[in-house]
């Protein structure tokens, strides 16, 4: 890999591709956890992501598997019910469990790293199938989920 020498934004010190340790980020319901994810580090500990789009291409990578969760289908304008996307019977009110699905993702040809996506899952009580309550709820969540793992790495503000 060919890069130019990058300067830290912060102290101009020199930065250096590192590989982060564990990285987790929250917008109820969804919660994420990146490990090993690639970013600028300089000699003073400041971090960086690795490119300007690094962020809005994590949400991306996140937005196009989000079809890989089975979803239950919001109903009711005011008084919200969730039914079984495979069945149509109103799921239970409460989750059964939680469920952390591991992506593998490789940005630019880097090292690749892992992310999971952990959510609620709410089993049919129909036809017993498990899913997440609507495909909203995870959507929705993946911006703000994202700018909770930026900080949480120390990452500046931008994009
Ligand atoms: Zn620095
Ligand atoms: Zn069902």
């Amino acid at each position: 890999m060919n890069q130019k020498v990058k300067h830290c934004a912060r102290c101009s010190g020199v930065c250096e591709v590192k590989v982060l340790g564990l990285v987790s980020g929250e917008d109820a319901p969804l919660k994420l956890t990146v490990h090993g994810m690639p970013a600028f580090v300089c000699v003073k500990d400041h971090k960086a992501p690795v490119h300007g789009d690094f962020m809005i291409w994590l949400i991306q990578e996140l937005r196009s598997r989000e079809s890989q969760f089975a979803a239950g289908k919001e109903q009711g304008l005011l008084f919200k019910k969730y039914l079984c996307g495979e069945c149509g019977k109103e799921l239970a009110g409460k989750p059964e469990r939680r469920l952390a699905v591991p992506f593998d993702l490789t940005y630019e040809g880097m090292q690749a790293f892992k992310i999971e996506i952990d959510m609620p899952m709410y089993k049919c009580g129909g036809c017993g199938k498990e899913q997440i309550r609507s495909a909203k709820d995870l959507h929705g969540h993946i911006p703000a989920a994202i700018v909770a793992v930026n900080d949480e790495a120390g990452f500046p503000h931008s994009g």
